[in-house]
């Protein structure tokens, strides 16, 4: 069982230093449950979506402000906010143009799209996005490809 939503635990996305903090917004939370939802329902297949923290380096999800100083993190990063509004992720085998995609489509309204992973968070509105990263603003539509005979 995962104690912050359905699919997220607050083990994935606590702080590194130790300190204890843990804790995503009723927000996020509702918007990460139905961007997995929508990639299940578009796949027909669950495809996780992994916080960068699953890596013992990377900072990912919640950091407290010694924490994202540590992480050469933005001096207002998102990443301090209380309760998190923003998580860094991956999904195995999908580019981060089309995860980005995809947040964008579940509504979250902050996103850095990097090449390996994507910042989304609650940051900016639906009528003024904040954007950044080296590919920013460069989402990519998913292609379902059918095979042969399914
Ligand atoms: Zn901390």
């Amino acid at each position: 069982m995962t104690d912050l939503s359905d699919h997220l635990d607050s083990s994935e996305i606590r702080c590194k230093d130790g300190c204890g903090r843990a804790s995503m917004s009723p927000e996020f939370l509702d918007l990460f449950e139905i961007m997995r939802k929508m990639i299940a329902d578009f796949y027909g297949y669950q495809r996780p979506i992994i916080c960068t923290s699953v890596d013992p380096k990377r900072n990912g999800g919640n950091r407290c402000p010694a924490r994202n100083k540590f992480a050469g993190g933005a001096r207002r990063s998102e990443h301090m906010n209380m309760p998190g509004t923003c998580l860094d992720v991956f999904v195995a085998g999908m580019s981060t143009r089309e995860l980005a995609w995809w947040a964008r489509a579940a509504g979250f309204t902050a996103i850095g799209i990097y090449t390996h992973n994507i910042h989304m968070g609650l940051k900016g509105s639906k009528k003024h996005m904040v954007q950044w990263g080296p590919l920013r603003g460069q989402y990519q539509k998913p292609i379902r490809r059918h095979r042969k005979g399914v």
